[in-house]
C-alpha cells in the first residue's frame, strides 16, 4: 500500500500523472476544487451577483461541473439547462429523468429544452433531411451531426440563459477539449475563434451571454475518476453519431494524447501556454458582432446570416430543387 504524497496519512487511490503524485481520495478531490477556484479567480469567470445557466448533457463533465459550482456558490445562483438533442437510442427518458434527480440532489433547479421544440430540428431531423438534400446535390458542403448538434446546443443554451436572466452560461469542457480546441483553431488559422476561446475574451453583442468553462484545467482522466468517486451513473450508451465527428477533431485529439503520454502534463502546459499568449491579443477584437436577417441572433463579423440559419437554408433546398422541376 502507498501512502498520498501529498498528506502523507492516508492511503494512495489515484495516480495524477501529470505531477507523477500518488493521492489519496480527500487529497484528489482537493487538488480538482483547488483548480478549478484558481481559473474562477484568475479570469474572474463568477461575481457575487452572477446567475449561471449550466448546460447539463447528462456526461460525466457536466456532472462534475454542477457538482463543483454547487459546492462553491449558492446552489440558488446555478440553473441546469438539459438539452434533448433527439438522438435516436441516445436521448433517451432515463437521461433526462437522471439528470433531474443528479440536480434536485444537488439542489439545483433543471430546465429540460426539446431542441425539436425549440428550433424544429432536432439532430436526427437535420441529419435526415440533409442527407436528402445531398442525394438531389451531391457536391453539397459536408456536414456532420456534431456540427449541427453543436451549434444548435449553443444556441438554445445563450437564448434560455437570456429568458431566465442568467448572466453567465457555464458549460463542462475540460482540458483535453480545451486545448484540441485551441489547436485546431491554430491549424485553421483563426485568429479571431482562437481569441473568443479564452477565459477573458468579450461577448461583443449584448445577446450573446459571456460562456465560462470553470473545469477547463482539469484533466479528463481526472474527471472520469472524479465521477467515479462520486458515484456519477455513467451513461452505457453512445452517441450513434460519435464514428462521424470531424476528422480534424478526432486527429488532433490522437495526436495530443500521443504527447501527453510521452510527456504527461505536455496538454496543461500547452493551455498554460496559449493562455498567456493570447491574453496579449484581446483588446484587438472587433467592435460589435452583427445580427442575422433571418434570425436576429448575434453572428460573426461579415456574415449576413448566421451559421444556424446557413445550415437550415442548406437542408431545405431539397424543397428549392423540387419546387424547380418541370412538372410532368
Ligand atoms: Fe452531438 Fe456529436 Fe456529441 Fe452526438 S457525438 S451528442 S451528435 S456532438
Ligand atoms: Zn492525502
Ligand atoms: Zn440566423
Amino acid at each position: 500500500m502507498y501512502l498520498c504524497d501529498s498528506c502523507r496519512s492516508k492511503p494512495a487511490t489515484f495516480f495524477q500523472r501529470h505531477t507523477g503524485k500518488k493521492l489519496c481520495k480527500e487529497c484528489f478531490e482537493n487538488s480538482i476544487i483547488a483548480r478549478v477556484k484558481s481559473q474562477i479567480e484568475r479570469y474572474s469567470m463568477i461575481t457575487p451577483s452572477d446567475t449561471i445557466a449550466v448546460g447539463v448533457s447528462g456526461g460525466k463533465d457536466s456532472y462534475i461541473l454542477l457538482y463543483i459550482l454547487s459546492q462553491i456558490i449558492q446552489s440558488d445562483k446555478v440553473i441546469g439547462i438539459t438539452i434533448d438533442e433527439g438522438i435516436s437510442g441516445y436521448s433517451r427518458r432515463e437521461v433526462f429523468d437522471t439528470v433531474k434527480r443528479l440536480c434536485r440532489e444537488l439542489g439545483v433547479e433543471c430546465i429540460y429544452i426539446s431542441m425539436k421544440e425549440a428550433l424544429g430540428f432536432n439532430v436526427d431531423d437535420f441529419m435526415k433531411q440533409y442527407l436528402e438534400v445531398r442525394k438531389l446535390i451531391p457536391m453539397i458542403t459536408s456536414i456532420s451531426a456534431c456540427t449541427y448538434c453543436g451549434i444548435a446546443r449553443r444556441r438554445i443554451l445563450n437564448f434560455y440563459a437570456r429568458q431566465i436572466g442568467a448572466t453567465k452560461v457555464a458549460t463542462g469542457h475540460n482540458l483535453d477539449d480545451e486545448v484540441q480546441t485551441y489547436v485546431i483553431n491554430i491549424l485553421r488559422g483563426d485568429i479571431m475563434r482562437l481569441i473568443q476561446l479564452h477565459p477573458l475574451s468579450k461577448t461583443h453583442n449584448p445577446k450573446l451571454i459571456k460562456r465560462i468553462k470553470p473545469i477547463r484545467s482539469i484533466y479528463e482522466y481526472e474527471t472520469s475518476f472524479y465521477a467515479y468517486l462520486l458515484k456519477y451513473p455513467f451513461q452505457e450508451y453512445e452517441c450513434p453519431y460519435i464514428e462521424t465527428r470531424p476528422t480534424l477533431r478526432v486527429r488532433v485529439r490522437e495526436i495530443l494524447y500521443e504527447v501527453e503520454k510521452l510527456y504527461p502534463g505536455a496538454q496543461l502546459n500547452l493551455l498554460e501556454f496559449l493562455d498567456s499568449w493570447i491574453s496579449c491579443l484581446i483588446d484587438i477584437q472587433i467592435a460589435s458582432l452583427p445580427l442575422c436577417k433571418l434570425c436576429g441572433e448575434p453572428t460573426s463579423p461579415g456574415r449576413d446570416i448566421c451559421k444556424f440559419c446557413e445550415l437550415i437554408e442548406l437542408i431545405k433546398k431539397d424543397q428549392k430543387v423540387l419546387n424547380k422541376k418541370p412538372l410532368q
